[in-house]
């Protein structure tokens, strides 16, 4: 590793962690975890996260527990459950044996709460919602403390074991830490432990548990029974550290690992809540959860992304306590870079205009032997059938132009890639006088190359009439027209920003015939037109679709350069 890639992979969670290893703290160890509650598919800036805690745990001979933090049944189920470990697996990251659920704990969580109850530092309240927030003050006022926070011992066991025992209605009563109404930091005075969720069935522990623990109060707890040394989260969580750190100290847990937060990932033109990106699936503003304009993993794989190009972006990202917003484009060139080198070539004509070659011999069809990539033999060749009528892109031809355009005109010349130079003699329009067919003549010298002081620019794609294969091409674009549809700068809602134009879908575009063979997944460069993969789902009985990753240069970043002047 050269040094400049030291730098970029380094971070401060790094440091912290090597100077502990140094220090023999943990005894050297390292354990990490990702920890995702299972109400929604994982996105990009999960992605940043399962790099940095996987990633941490890899190189310096750790591990890293995946665990669904599962306290909060009403939103989460068995669907989300799949689909994060699915995720996880095809960035490229194992958690062996590895997996854990918070709802294991549920029963040692209970007694760590019996554990405070007994030593006077929690109490069950029976303060409704509202004057519970009442009480709890302001920023700028101390609040006051309840009622009921000087229950006895005896009572608070006896209330809870009730409230475990389904006595009481939801919102009745809750389990409190007796911590300090009047700390400058709101999530000390008194935080809820425990609330009553009565008829809800959970995915892991069934109909078994009425009350459920609070995300401050378990993962600690989680944390420390997993032995857990570093515990990565983001910096929402900073304000809660103290909480944390509490109820480690204050409770029998095996251990004390240590928290540290870094900068979540927000990215330009999408939304990365799962609340929004669940209200995008749920009134269906997109196909689903894994549609290809989502920021989702599934989304992003349906879009033809490689994990390899994703963890390159969380490592060019970096890890820091700063906030910002990262340019999609630096996403896109991740994708760009991977695929340029790593995906065959093929032609495919997305607007298709026929050209009929009149002078080419009757039937004639030639195989034309054509490298899958320009630069890397070791991607083999394949053959191209050429026959006498021939479909172009509408876009590469023009009844009469000015000199810059490269493609065919009247009269013009260009040559086919990878095959003959033809020249165009006759246009043939439609009673509407739309242009349905060029009649052009074929140049036999010039097969794959021009001969000596024949001088021909343009170069375009091409598919055979005969030959082609039909195909549905979507072309992607960004979710969303504004850079930050969510800013809290905004009086308009998110979804007001959706981009009109995100998908245009062509339905009569016709692909070379070697990508009838392709499978689902499978990821090409349409010469001229981009990055292109098939679709993961492919309807039986209808023509191949094909999405489109990325287009072969970034094109937003003209516009934008446009916007800003
Ligand atoms: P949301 O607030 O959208 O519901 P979340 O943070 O609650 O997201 P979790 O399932 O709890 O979602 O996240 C699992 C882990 O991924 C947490 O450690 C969280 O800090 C981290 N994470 C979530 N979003 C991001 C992000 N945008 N960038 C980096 N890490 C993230
Ligand atoms: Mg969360």
């Amino acid at each position: 590793m050269s040094e400049d890639e030291t730098v970029v992979a380094g971070n401060f969670v790094r440091q912290i962690i090597e100077s502990d290893i140094e220090a023999g703290k943990h005894d050297g160890k390292v354990a990490t975890r990702f920890p995702p509650e299972p109400n929604g598919y994982l996105h990009i800036g999960h992605a940043k996260s399962i790099c940095l805690n996987f990633g941490i745990a890899m190189d310096y001979q750790g591990t890293c527990n995946l665990r669904f933090d599962d306290t909060n049944p009403h939103k989460e189920n068995v669907e989300y459950i799949e689909s994060i470990r699915q995720d996880v697996h095809w960035l490229g990251y194992d958690w062996g044996e590895r997996l854990y659920y918070a709802s294991n704990y549920f029963e040692r969580l209970y007694e760590y709460a019996v554990e405070l109850i007994t030593a006077g530092k929690a109490y069950v309240c029976d303060l409704t919602a509202d004057e519970t927030r009442e009480y709890r003050g302001t920023l700028t006022a101390a609040g006051k403390p309840s009622p009921f926070r000087e229950r006895s011992v005896e009572e608070n066991l006896d209330l809870l074991q009730r409230m475990r025992a389904g006595e009481f209605e939801d919102g009745a009563r809750v389990l409190r830490a007796k911590i300090d109404m009047s700390s400058p930091n709101m999530n000390m005075r008194d935080p809820t432990l425990y609330r009553i969720r009565r008829g809800v069935i959970h995915h892991q522990t069934g109909e078994s548990w009425c009350i459920y623990p609070m995300y401050d109060f378990t993962h600690p707890v989680s944390d420390a029974l997993e032995r857990i040394t570093h515990s990565i989260c983001t910096l929402e969580f900073a304000d809660h550290r103290p909480l944390y750190d509490w109820i480690l100290d204050n409770t029998s847990v095996p251990c004390h690992p240590q928290q540290i937060e870094f900068s979540r990932l927000n990215l330009e033109y999408t939304v990365m809540s799962k609340r929004k990106l669940t209200a995008l699936v749920d009134e269906g503003c997109v196909e689903g959860w894994d549609d290809p304009r989502m920021p989702t993993i599934a989304g992003l794989r349906r879009r033809g992304f490689t994990p390899g190009s994703i963890r390159e972006f969380c490592t060019r990202i970096g890890v820091s306590k700063s906030e910002n917003t990262v340019q999609m484009g630096m996403l896109e060139s991740c994708i760009r870079e991977d695929l340029n080198v790593n995906s065959q070539r093929r032609m495919a004509v997305l607007h298709p205009l026929k050209v009929v070659i009149t002078d080419y011999p009757e039937g004639q069809v030639e195989q034309l032997e054509v490298a899958n990539h320009p630069q890397d033999e070791s991607m083999g060749v394949r053959s191209i059938p050429f026959t006498g009528e021939l479909y172009i892109d509408k876009n590469d031809f023009l009844e009469t132009a000015s000199k810059k355009f490269k493609r065919l005109v009247t009269g013009g010349e260009v040559r086919l890639r990878n095959a003959y130079v033809i020249r165009c003699n006759e246009v043939i329009k439609d009673a509407a006088g739309e242009i349905i067919e060029l009649h052009c003549s074929y140049d036999p010298a010039t097969l794959g190359a021009n001969p000596e002081g024949r001088k021909v620019k343009g170069v375009i794609h091409w598919v055979s009439v005969e030959y082609g294969v039909e195909a549905e091409v979507r072309l992607y674009d960004r979710l969303f027209s504004q850079p930050v549809p969510d800013s809290a700068k905004e009086d308009k809602d998110y979804r007001e920003y959706l981009n009109p134009d995100s998908l245009r879908t062509l339905t009569q575009s016709i692909v070379e015939p070697a990508l009838a063979e392709a499978n689902p997944g499978e990821r090409f460069q349409f010469e001229r037109e981009g990055y292109f993969c098939v679709d993961l789902h492919q309807p039986a009985g209808s023509p191949m679709i094909f999405n489109r990753t990325v287009t072969l240069r970034d094109s937003w970043a003209k516009i934008e350069e446009k916007q800003k002047a």
